[in-house]
């Protein structure tokens, strides 16, 4: 889909600028263009994967580009070293939403899952770990501890840890009393990537202080499986999830097999949202 929409973007308008950058066809291929970690890639490889899937080679460039780096194509030369300069310092890595429709088996977990990692990895470089700062909502306990392992397995030997959060595990920063066993404090879970159902997450919260709770520094959230996660049975569940973000830069990944009516209007909700927002905050 997106390789599609590619050629349309670039049919349109008298200066054609490529809104997205070229598919990537081999993992390997990822390492000169991007400063990916040595062990992801050696994990990655490890795991046999070789040849990029068609969701991948198109979104995997998306997600681990950066929308200044393409714009800066349009802007002048001196525009450009200062925001290649503010790149190096800031490095803006997956700055992007992506809506992502790709059938089932087509290998979409390590499209969301490698650029996750790598942006983690850059951001662990430059400060230590402060908490969760991603969130992977699955429909299932099932199919979130699969992501959990396969996300593990790519991480290894990287400083970014992943945990498949279960009901009774406490996300606070604080020790918390075990119910349980009074007297016994569970200690906090340590997380870069937390991957949960919405259920799960919601009970593992506890009372959310919207100021200073355990999600705080959430950036980025995907939902996989995104039709699942918004038909009726999940939607006010992984709705709480999502409002009790509150990161003005939170990212969003949305990965379905289908496109479904539930979907779309969230999205086109979500746009209009943030084009409000960025207008709020342009004019004062
Ligand atoms: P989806 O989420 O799109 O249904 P998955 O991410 O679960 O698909 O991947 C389906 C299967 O394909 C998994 O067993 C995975 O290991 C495998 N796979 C994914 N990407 C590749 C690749 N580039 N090369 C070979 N196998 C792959
Ligand atoms: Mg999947």
């Amino acid at each position: 889909k997106t390789i599609k929409d590619k050629k349309v973007s670039q049919s349109v308008g008298a200066h054609a600028t490529p809104l997205y950058p070229a598919p990537v066809s081999d993992f390997s291929s990822l390492a000169p263009r991007y400063r990916i970690s040595k062990a992801l890639l050696r994990n990655i490889k490890d795991n046999g994967y070789s040849t990029t899937t068609e969701v991948q080679l198109a979104a995997l460039p998306i997600l681990l580009d950066t929308r200044a780096h393409l714009l800066a194509q349009e802007q002048s030369k001196a525009q450009q070293q200062q925001q290649q300069q503010q790149q190096q310092e800031e490095e803006p890595i997956l700055d992007v939403d992506l809506l992502s429709i790709a059938p089932t088996g087509s290998g979409k977990t390590l499209a969301f899952m490698i650029p996750l990692i790598h942006a983690l990895v850059l951001a662990r470089r430059s400060q230590a770990p402060s908490g969760p700062q991603a969130i992977i909502l699955a429909p299932t306990k099932e199919l979130a501890s699969q992501i959990a392992n396969e996300g593990r397995k790519l991480a290894l030997n990287t400083a970014v840890r992943i945990t498949n959060v279960r009901k009774g595990m406490h996300l606070g920063s604080d020790p918390s009393p075990d119910a349980d066993a009074p007297g016994k404090e569970v200690p906090p879970v340590k997380a870069d990537i937390l991957v949960s159902t919405p259920a799960a997450l919601k009970n593992a919260i506890g009372d959310v202080d919207t100021t200073s709770h355990a999600l705080s520094q959430i950036r980025f959230l995907v939902l996989d499986e995104a039709d699942v996660l918004l038909d009726p049975l999940f939607r006010d569940q992984t709705l709480a999830v999502w409002n009790a973000l509150s990161s003005p830069s939170l990212r969003l990944g949305f990965w379905s097999a289908t496109m479904g009516s539930n979907i779309e209007e969230l999205v086109k909700a979500t746009i209009k949202n943030r084009a409000a927002r960025l207008s709020e905050t342009s004019s004062t």
